[in-house]
């Protein structure tokens, strides 16, 4: 039985909450909800929540809830007269009170110190105007040069590259939000506007405090965070090609490779990778998805992503259930031409990186059709999800939220296991029923088993067994 190896998040919103239309989401091929903590309030995420824990349990398989963090999102103040800004033209910003004559108002108190003198830009709305800046003047103002001509107006969004402020991208807002988020047991939460791993720690730590577990993504969508690519793989849980801001800062053009080289930097590591934003726009108010979008959506997949995410397709469209159905026809036809499973000859970081990636390679040489790792903390399984192996990979755990978590890692089929079994072999059995029962496999069929001593805690997967389904 072929199946679908990469995840579909999709962005919950008004277009998803009519009754049933999650289980039509659901059977469509969603494999996780997203709430945007930009929109709305706490008592519709908390309802959401609910409701994607009641289409999970419906469907009878798990589905992951990923929080996004909203971030500091700066803008242009409210007093700003709309006007065109012409190429070359010279234009003062002020985020001082009261804003001196001709100054374009920032609604951003650090603005002027935040702003790194003939190397950051200035970027409004969704791109365009895009400023240098020449200099920061003793009054607290900043001359910028625009290169690009647009139109300026109140409140839009305003965007600067190069920030020296010390303020976090973890905000008030977001500490307030990462509570709720908390408590609607989130599986995942991201954070936007992370320029370094110093946010990630930050965000890292108040989680802890707080006393989550869930996973940490790093939205990479300012040219600072693309910079500094490896610390943030390396502290992050995984990250998001949030395509929509950083397409703003670092310009359209750059976008492509720049996902290219953040999917590979993600995949090398192991670390979870979601694409996002506009991957199939057209289906806002089509129902049928562009040429141009099914490319993108393949491309992705060939890039090596673990999963593609919906945002305005499913929040505010007119065809959320035919946006899911396309991306995962596109997502099943484009992994046939899949380069998958890496090199399993790769250095590894640990010892249980270097059983699992023994595993796979086990699996392949003995032509296993499934790969079968009882997980404690879902490390096993995402250690041999890295390789991208061909076979199916079946996750089972005793923990609801690993198995929630694991829902959107490329090619894990994740289920629940009985708690564990007193003897290795009863262990063994109970994960060959329970591999048949979930990933449709017949007697007879070689599988290899990867799992731990009896008690065993995360990161102790030390045993492989091949054996042939009963
Ligand atoms: C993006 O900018 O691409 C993104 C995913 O972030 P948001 O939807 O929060 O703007």
């Amino acid at each position: 039985m072929e199946t679908r190896r990469t995840k579909i998040l999709a962005t919950l919103g008004p277009s998803t909450d009519p009754p049933g239309r999650l289980d039509e989401l659901v059977a469509a091929g969603m494999d996780g909800g997203r709430i945007n903590c930009a929109h709305e309030g706490p008592d519709e995420w908390r309802r959401r929540a609910d409701e994607l824990r009641a289409a999970a349990e419906r469907a009878g398989r798990p589905l992951a809830l990923l929080v996004d963090l909203a971030g500091p999102k700066m803008r242009l103040g409210s007093a700003v007269r709309p006007r065109q800004v012409t190429a070359g033209e010279h234009v003062v910003f002020s985020c001082s009170e009261p804003v001196p004559s001709g100054a374009v108002p920032v609604a951003w108190p650090e603005f002027a110190d935040a702003v790194t003198d003939g190397r950051s830009e200035i970027v409004i709305g969704d791109g365009t105007p895009r400023l240098s800046v020449l200099e920061t003047l003793d009054d607290g103002t900043v001359l910028a040069r625009c290169e690009r001509p647009g139109t300026i107006g109140p409140r839009k969004g305003i965007f600067v590259t190069y920030v020296r402020t010390p303020a976090s991208s973890f905000g008030e807002k977001d500490l307030a939000d990462l509570t709720v988020a908390v408590e609607i047991g989130a599986d995942l939460v991201a954070l936007s506007f992370v320029r370094s791993g110093q946010d990630v720690r930050r965000l890292r730590g108040a989680l802890e405090s707080l006393g989550g577990r869930a996973r940490v993504i790093a939205k990479i969508e300012k040219v600072e965070a693309f910079e500094a690519l490896p610390e943030i793989v390396d502290v992050s849980d995984g990250v998001m090609v949030a395509r929509g801001d950083l397409g703003v800062e670092a310009g359209v053009a750059r976008v492509p490779l720049m996902q290219k080289e953040v999917i590979r930097a993600a995949e090398t590591a192991g670390k979870l990778v979601i694409t996002a934003t506009q991957m199939l726009e057209s289906m806002i108010t089509q129902p049928e998805p562009t040429r141009a979008e099914a490319a993108d959506i393949a491309n992705a997949i060939l890039d090596g992503t673990s999963a593609v995410m919906l945002s305005g397709e499913t929040t505010v469209g007119s065809y959320p259930v035919e946006a899911v159905r396309a991306m995962a026809e596109i997502a099943f036809e484009a992994e046939r031409g899949a380069p998958f499973s890496l090199d399993v000859r790769a250095p590894v970081a640990s010892r249980p990186e270097a059983v699992m990636q023994a595993a796979v390679h086990l699996a392949q040489q003995v032509q296993a059709v499934a790969l079968i790792v009882s997980t404690v903390s879902g490390g096993a399984a995402r250690a041999a999800a890295k390789y991208r192996p061909r076979l199916r990979v079946i996750a089972l755990s005793e923990d609801e939220v690993v198995r929630r978590q694991l829902a959107l890692e490329w090619g894990i089929v994740p289920a629940w296991l009985p708690p564990r079994a007193s003897t290795l072999d009863m262990h063994r059995a109970s994960m060959l029923d329970r591999a048949r029962e979930v990933g449709g496999l017949s007697s007879g069929d070689v599988v290899v088993l990867a799992y731990g001593p009896a008690e065993a805690g995360p990161s102790e997967t030390s045993y492989l067994a091949v054996r042939e389904i009963p």
